[in-house]
């Protein structure tokens, strides 16, 4: 980026050959918000795109605390013991207002940070979850060109976070941990609808016991739920990503999902329904960009907001007033 011509078909081949520094180069070109880069990003993502796809997405989420990130880095070494490539992307609604993310941490995920075959990004940082979540797509597009076989994206539970990084992703994994007593309480609404699986960290030493119960618990909450389009139940498993516990079951539980879904199809229906979908986010991002951006919205938005606190106009006026403008 800091040379002044970038050869956006060198960057291209480097990505596709699996070249750290270039994917992560490549991301901060997609990332980039100034108007000029565009062109050349929207450029390598295409060129990436048939190289993408060949990958299964898996989301992550889970309050902080509940063990994410050890989690992850059991998960992904495991992977890696596997053969896979595994890439590891976040997606925090938070980065854009505390300017330090809660997940982008870099003490976090020491071993797997180390590994050859891993490749960790912290969450796009952008001025909305809608341009973050943007963002994070065309990252896994990359990471997928250069080769990573296994998408894991992290989120926490803020706002609508949970529900963007579902709507990217093949397996939804809720990890949760055992507190005592009533299990379901607690637990955010539509988040259970959304979970592929639920997974119980921390099931070591004395909390073991209490894990146990939860399963039986959040088993028997999952039976009442209808069965999903896909065919899948959801399944409810333990682990104590500290002690490496328990991590192969919860591959093998991804890899009989994946082989159902791709069976009955919903595997590449549900990514193609994911596709239009972010078609259409995308229009929507990029007409308010587009909107904002205008130097003579920028000035008359100001006056109109003016207004509205003086009472000299209504907020459709306003809004009518503005958009008109911006079609000049
Ligand atoms: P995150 O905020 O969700 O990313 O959580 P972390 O991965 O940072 O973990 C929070 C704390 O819980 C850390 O002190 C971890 O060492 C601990 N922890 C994570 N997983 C386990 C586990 O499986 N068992 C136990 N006993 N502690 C764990």
């Amino acid at each position: 980026l800091r040379r002044k011509k970038q050869n956006i078909s060198t960057l291209q081949k480097d990505v596709l050959k699996g070249n750290k520094t270039a994917l992560s180069r490549a991301i901060t070109l997609i990332e980039s918000q100034q108007q000029k880069h565009t062109a050349n990003a929207n450029k390598l993502i295409e060129g990436c795109l048939p190289y993408a796809n060949k990958s299964i997405r898996i989301g992550i989420t889970g309050v902080p605390g509940v063990g994410k990130s050890t989690f992850i880095e059991a998960f992904g070494n495991f992977l890696i013991q596997q053969g896979k490539k595994v890439a590891v992307l976040a997606v925090d609604p938070t980065s854009s207002v505390s300017h330090g993310s809660i997940l982008g941490d870099k003490t976090r995920m020491e071993e797997l940070v180390k590994q050859e075959n891993a490749f960790i990004r912290p969450t796009a940082s952008g001025n909305s979850l809608g341009g973050v979540a943007q963002k994070t797509r065309e990252t896994i597009i990359l990471c997928e060109a250069a080769g990573y076989d296994v998408i894991l994206i992290e989120t926490v539970g803020v706002g609508q976070s949970e529900t963007v990084v579902h709507s990217m992703t093949d397996f939804f994994l809720l990890l949760k941990l055992a507190g005592a007593g009533d299990e379901l309480q607690g637990i955010k609404r539509g988040i259970m609808e959304m979970a592929d699986a639920i997974v119980i960290n921390k099931a070591d030493g004395e909390n073991k016991k209490a894990a146990m119960r939860a399963k039986i618990e959040f088993r028997r909450a999952l039976h009442f739920y209808p069965l999903k389009e896909n065919q899948w139940q959801p399944k409810v498993k333990t682990c104590s990503a500290l002690h490496q516990k328990g991590i192969d079951k919860i591959w093998e539980m991804i890899l009989t999902y994946e082989k159902l879904t791709k069976n009955n199809t919903y595997f590449y229906k549900n990514r193609q329904e994911q596709n239009k979908f972010w078609m259409l986010q995308s229009i929507d991002e990029q007409l308010k960009l587009n909107f904002y951006s205008k130097p003579n919205i920028k000035i008359a938005l100001q006056e109109q907001l003016k207004a509205i606190e003086e009472n000299k106009t209504t907020p459709f006026k306003a809004a009518k007033h503005l958009l008109d403008l911006a079609r000049e």
